[in-house]
């Protein structure tokens, strides 16, 4: 095992908006982060074709040039940014302690703070056709890409809160909604229930299941399978839409950092501030309400407020 033998002021982990927020602001007052960027550089967003509700772009850009644009920004003030995955922490308890933070297994590095943007990865049906229209139609987020499908018609996956929000907000830009709901009835709240029901062009499938999407270069079709009467279907759609929950990316966490059943890392409120000292957490690893590339960046820059405020208090 390799030590990093330097004291770092500020470890940022994560490389999405959150992440590179942060690394912004940290570095701006002087923190030297250094962030550590993970699986996926860059975050959710390299997955999105079109990102056209971030303040800033009145053209629109794609996910990945925005990301590219956020690293550049946090690099101009003295970001260093690594490329690996943090696969192991041993944060301490003690106020002005020093956190462990192991990369690939390999390296340890020690840091006075530490600001976590690790993100939720949406859960997807792990269908192969599914991969394949990925950013051509298939897509986990009815607020990035509904507008891509104005007045067209697709598909919503779920019975969730999650689905029957995306199903009624698409019902505004599209011409006809199906959710595939895969039980008899739908898991969301009793009130998105009704207001899913009560949308004139949201088509409610109860006891379907996706068995393929279907298509040339994008989504044309998508293929059903009604597994109360055994029937398969294909229904005309040029979109698809996932949402069966996300998933935090905090299991290297669990067992130091306070968490809600699903993972999300709990803060205390109006702030990033975790249940240790000079542990922050920003972005969607703390969030399942919100889930946007702005509030993420919004948190982001929480947490350097708040890493730098605690560098102050401890040093004095
Ligand atoms: P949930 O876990 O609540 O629901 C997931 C849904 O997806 C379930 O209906 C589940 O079906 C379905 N599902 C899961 N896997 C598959 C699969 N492989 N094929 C087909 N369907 C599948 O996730 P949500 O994202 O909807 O919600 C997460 C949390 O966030 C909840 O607590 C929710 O209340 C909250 N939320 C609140 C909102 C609000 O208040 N405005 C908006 C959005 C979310 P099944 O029921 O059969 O298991």
């Amino acid at each position: 095992m390799e030590k990093n033998m330097k004291l770092i002021e500020c470890l940022i982990i994560g490389s999405g908006p959150a992440g590179y927020t942060a690394a912004i602001y940290a570095s701006r007052a002087n923190l030297s982060p250094l962030l550590i960027q993970g699986i996926q550089p860059g975050g959710q967003l390299t997955t999105t074709n079109d990102v056209e509700n971030y303040p800033g772009y009145p053209e629109g850009v794609t996910g990945p040039i925005m990301m590219e644009d956020f690293k550049k920004q946090a690099e101009r003030f003295g970001t260093e940014i690594m490329y690996g995955t943090v696969t192991k922490v041993e944060f301490s308890s003690q106020k002005g302690g020093h956190h462990k933070v192991i990369v690939d297994n390999k390296t340890t590095f020690n840091a006075k703070t530490v600001i976590i943007s690790t993100g939720a990865s949406a859960k997807y049906l792990g269908l192969e056709s599914e991969k394949k229209f990925m950013g051509s139609g298939v897509s986990a987020c009815a607020v990035c890409d509904g507008f891509f499908f104005k007045n067209q018609d697709v598909v919503v996956v779920g019975g969730g809160d999650s689905a029957a929000e995306e199903a009624t907000y698409l019902a505004k830009l599209c011409r006809k909604v199906y959710l595939l709901v895969r039980k008899d009835k739908m898991r969301a709240s009793q009130i998105m229930q009704k207001r899913v029901l009560d949308t004139e062009n949201v088509e409610v499938l109860f006891n379907h299941e996706t068995i393929e999407v279907m298509g040339d270069k994008t989504v044309n079709a998508i293929k059903v399978l009604d597994n109360k009467q055994n029937i398969e279907k294909v229904l005309d759609a040029t979109g698809f839409f996932l949402a069966i929950g996300h998933t935090p990316n905090t299991k290297i966490f669990q067992g130091q950092l306070d968490m809600d059943s699903v993972g999300y890392l709990l803060t205390k409120p109006n702030s990033s501030l975790t249940n240790l000292p000079g542990v922050f957490a920003s972005g969607d690893a703390q969030d399942s309400i919100y889930r946007q590339a702005i509030t993420a960046a919004g948190s982001g820059c929480m947490a350097a407020l708040d890493a730098e405020k605690y560098l102050f208090e401890i040093e004095e």
